[in-house]
């Protein structure tokens, strides 16, 4: 099949399609707890004739095809703890849970890719494994749990692709590039002690605020001074908390952030500095400091022969003018874990309806990103494994 055929096959699975999604969308459950999805993803795949089993609790895996090469497909399946303002008619039954994120699509597609794969398992030339992966949304990530589980293995997975909704860019595009795609989002978590003191008289005390206030100054002199400035990375300061009122000084502070970078070495080097320094800074001050670093996901970078690749399919389906360059970001996505054990890319699919000139982001309570995508992401997955496996 071509990649047009691919495509037309998709389109006729549209209906089908928008059914599996609506569902989904309506009854979203949070990470690790995907049970009613799991059975929902088993329930399509059975009767599509594709044996599968559960993996990681509330994930499934599944296989297509026969042979020595293995290629990999991945969507994630868990939503947010978010409260839906979308209004639509198949808005979340599961108050305060919500697919903000998209993974609702990402379930549909990969598993109108496995209809239309199963479609033609007798000449796909190698095997291919269907990955429907919880936990996403929370560390330590369903990916690093399911390939604890041996997702990669029985058949070894030589290759994986995967793929997101992005409402940066509208429907009909795809977006992609090779090496650095989104950061490594690691937690910070700071808890600052003084003196508590009646503020007209510091002198008795150690001021908390004080030290929090210098520290959180210092942490962007650490960004530009500790850091190559062709690097890329940010530390923000997202969370401030001590004090209840206007004439005592407290004696606590909590300050919480978030670290992220694409560069290992630098980001390795920077939990220490940040670390020391912190205990340094706040030492300066009378004040004493715990620090928690919660290493989140490794960056995701993508392997330039599997984007090469993929790049080409994309020109195929949505032709070259709709093939654009994705803008690095700083985002993290568990996804990262493949790509360290075996070459992985993954690439962005345009879901801003065509009439708007923006919507809301990812995580929002009112995306609603286009369903006219989905035909496109579907492709884009069974292209990738047949052409693949066709070397
Ligand atoms: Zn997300
Ligand atoms: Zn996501």
């Amino acid at each position: 099949m071509t990649e047009k055929e691919v495509l037309e096959q998709a389109k006729k699975l549209f209906p089908k399609m928008q059914k599996i999604r609506r569902d989904i969308h309506s009854n979203p459950e949070l990470s690790f707890k995907e049970f009613e999805t799991c059975k929902y993803i088993q329930e399509k795949l059975n009767e599509l004739g594709i044996e599968n089993q559960v993996i990681g609790n509330t994930g499934v895996v599944a296989t297509i095809g026969n042979g020595d090469k293995c290629v990999g497909l991945r969507a994630d399946i868990d939503a947010l703890p978010i409260i839906e303002d979308t209004g639509l008619d198949f808005a979340s039954k599961n108050e305060g849970v919500m697919h903000a994120c998209g993974h609702d699509m990402h379930t549909t597609m990969l598993i109108a890719a496995a209809e239309i794969l199963k479609s033609m398992e007798d000449s796909l030339g190698g095997i291919i494994k269907l990955i429907f992966q919880p936990g996403e949304e929370k560390l330590p990530g369903g990916a690093s749990i399911l390939i604890k589980e041996g997702v990669l293995e029985n058949p070894k997975v030589n290759a994986i692709f995967g793929q997101h909704i992005y409402p940066g860019e509208s429907e009909g595009m795809i977006s992609l590039n090779s090496g650095p795609v989104m950061g490594a989002p690691d937690e910070l978590y700071f808890t600052i002690r003084g003196t508590s003191t009646h503020a007209a008289q510091p002198q008795l005390g150690h001021d908390p605020i004080v030290a929090a206030s210098q520290l959180i100054i210092h942490f962007q002199t650490l960004m530009t001074k500790y850091k190559d400035p062709i690097e890329a990375g940010v530390l923000s300061i997202t969370s401030i908390n001590g004090g209840n009122t206007t004439n005592v000084i407290p004696d606590e502070v909590k300050l919480m952030g978030t670290l992220r970078s694409f560069n290992e070495e630098w980001r390795t080097q920077m939990h220490k500095l940040i670390e020391e320094n912190s205990v340094a800074l706040c030492k300066l001050y009378g004040c004493e400091i715990d620090v928690e670093i919660k290493k989140g996901y490794p960056p995701v970078i993508n392997d330039e022969a599997l984007t090469e690749l993929t790049i080409s399919n994309a020109k195929n389906i949505v032709g070259e003018d709709n093939t654009i360059v994705f803008e690095p970001k700083m985002w993290g996505e568990d996804f990262a874990f493949y790509g360290k054990n075996i070459p992985a890319t993954f690439w962005f699919v345009g879901v801003r309806p065509k009439n708007l000139k923006k919507m809301p982001a990812l995580h929002n309570s009112k995306l609603s990103p286009s369903e006219n995508a989905m035909p496109i992401g579907t492709s884009m997955l069974v292209t990738a494994a047949i052409n693949y496996l066709r070397g």
